[in-house]
């Protein structure tokens, strides 16, 4: 194959990439092997694979293409490869969550989304890096080593899921998974220019997620168009026996409503939405996308205020450490990954396990989680974070009573540069906007809005009503078309 044809393929969406695959015009191992290619001519810059699965790869693609040329190829996804954040667990297939804990675990079975994919034909090009445990917003906080972002290999992809939106934006994947308990799929996005789409609270199943807090955790895709988001999430999205707190709700057909157009659209950009810390060029990008969301028969309605919101953050901070630190208390060097076997007592091999295996971060987080939750502290912490968590659902409910969709910025600045932020407060800045869509588990997509200072890019929200995902891919669909933003980032991160 020439190497024109190779970059071509590397930019095919999945909507394009199914129909091409079906009419024989490409095929998957063709596919799968560009995009194999690919992360092994940039992935020394870049940094996005913890494990490239290759091998799997490649035969799975074989397996498609037989499917594909005897017409037997049902599943919406076939032959197109795809990758996964390494918090999801995947049978025979190392599974590190971005943490030396971890460094050894084989798990033996997959998460649902990961069955779910391989049902609708995906292949998996292998694990993608994050921060430990989830826990971070730049990917630094990986025990392994930092990703890039494709735009400017000098600043940070966002986290926690940056290994998966550094691939989509670095084309070495269609598209890939990530998770977001606090803004971890559409803060990356928005610093990687792609779409990232968080879904309603139980839309999709988190059995085999490793869990950072149970209560604010999702999965959702990563892509380079809002059609694509739609077919992803169409492919993992339902209940499931497996984790009692999915929705039992039919899922409606995602793709259908993609073309709902802007016509009366009720946007409200509340405006705690709109302040804090936000930088000048990401507010200049996002009145624009605004201006031209009214421009096309969107009605935007800036009078709404929910003074809640800006008390989701140390919301957040309060519940988010106090679930984790129940959740990571099963890393005790017994059951799963690494154990440090010092020989004394059980208590001091539990201890060095706990000291050697979680990083600075992590241990943080499970400090101020277990001061939130022990006696005399639970009240005033932890009790008083679940009435104010209420509070925001309500205001939530209260603007969705008349408006279809919010409308606000994913992230206060642009990517940052490597090393910039090492205040864990100013990190936890980064998740002002994306953090309330969580508290009250609602659905929330990012996508490109436009660029920012250095010409790097800048993410658009909108949060939409629980279960209403239709909506928000409608709206960022109508959107996306108009604005028609380039995804593909003008460095070269390597040959191809
Ligand atoms: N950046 C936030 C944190 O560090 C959110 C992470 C996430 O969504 N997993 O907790």
């Amino acid at each position: 194959m020439s190497a024109t044809a190779n970059s071509e393929l590397l930019t095919i969406t999945l909507a394009d990439g199914a129909k091409r695959l079906r009419a024989g015009e490409i095929t998957s191992r063709e596919l799968t092997r560009a995009f194999l290619d690919r992360i092994a001519a940039t992935d020394d810059r870049v940094r996005a694979f913890v494990t490239v699965t290759e091998e799997s790869a490649l035969a799975e693609a074989e397996q498609a293409d037989s499917l594909l040329s005897s017409g037997d190829a049902t599943a919406p996804l076939t032959g197109l490869p795809i990758g996964l954040k390494d918090v999801l667990m995947t049978k025979g297939v190392r599974t590190t969550a971005g943490s030396r804990m971890l460094d050894t675990l084989v798990p033996p079975y997959d998460a649902t989304v990961v069955s779910r994919l391989q049902e609708a034909g995906a292949i998996s090009l292998g694990k993608l890096n994050m921060d430990e445990f989830a826990m971070g917003s730049s990917t630094e906080h990986s025990a392994w080593f930092p990703t890039a972002n494709p735009w400017d290999l000098q600043r940070v992809p966002g986290g926690s899921s940056g290994g998966s939106a550094a691939a989509v934006a670095a084309q070495q994947c269609i598209a890939t998974l990530g998770s977001d308990t606090g803004g971890s799929i559409r803060q990356p996005a928005s610093f990687c220019g792609v779409v990232g789409l968080k879904p309603t609270y139980g839309r999709v199943s988190r059995h085999g997620l490793i869990a950072f807090a149970s209560s604010l955790d999702q999965i959702g895709p990563f892509t380079r168009t809002v059609e694509d988001a739609a077919m992803l999430l169409q492919a993992i999205a339902g209940p499931d026996p497996l984790d009692s707190t999915c929705y039992d709700a039919p899922v409606p057909d995602f793709d259908a409503e993609l073309d709902r157009g802007l016509d009366g659209l009720r946007v409200a950009a509340p405006r705690e939405f709109f302040s804090d810390g936000m930088h000048d060029d990401v507010a200049t990008t996002i009145e624009a996308a605004l201006d031209l969301l009214s421009a096309n028969g969107a009605i935007i309605d800036r009078s709404p205020s929910m003074p809640s919101v800006p008390m989701a953050l140390p919301v957040y901070y309060i519940l988010a450490p106090s679930e984790c630190s129940a959740n990571l208390a099963r890393f005790d060097g017994v059951k799963y990954g690494y154990g440090a076997r010092q020989g004394e007592s059980m208590w001091a091999d539990m201890e060095a396990t706990r000291k050697h295996g979680f990083g600075r971060e992590v241990k943080r987080r499970i400090l101020l989680g277990a001061y939130a939750l022990s006696a005399g502290y639970y009240d005033a912490y932890y009790l008083q974070a679940q009435k104010v968590r209420t509070l925001i659902r309500r205001e939530f409910d209260r603007v969705f009573a008349e408006h279809d969709v919010i409308v606000a910025p994913t992230a206060p600045t642009v990517a940052f540069k490597q090393g910039a932020i090492t205040d864990p407060y100013q990190m936890y800045l980064n998740d002002i906007f994306t953090i309330p869509a969580n508290i009250a588990g609602l659905p929330a997509i990012s996508i490109p809005g436009g660029f920012g200072a250095d010409g790097m890019p800048v993410g658009l929200q909108f949060v939409g009503q629980r279960l209403d995902e239709s909506t928000l891919l409608g709206i960022a669909n109508a959107y996306e078309q108009l604005a028609d933003w380039s995804t593909i980032p003008p460095s070269n991160v390597g040959s191809t």
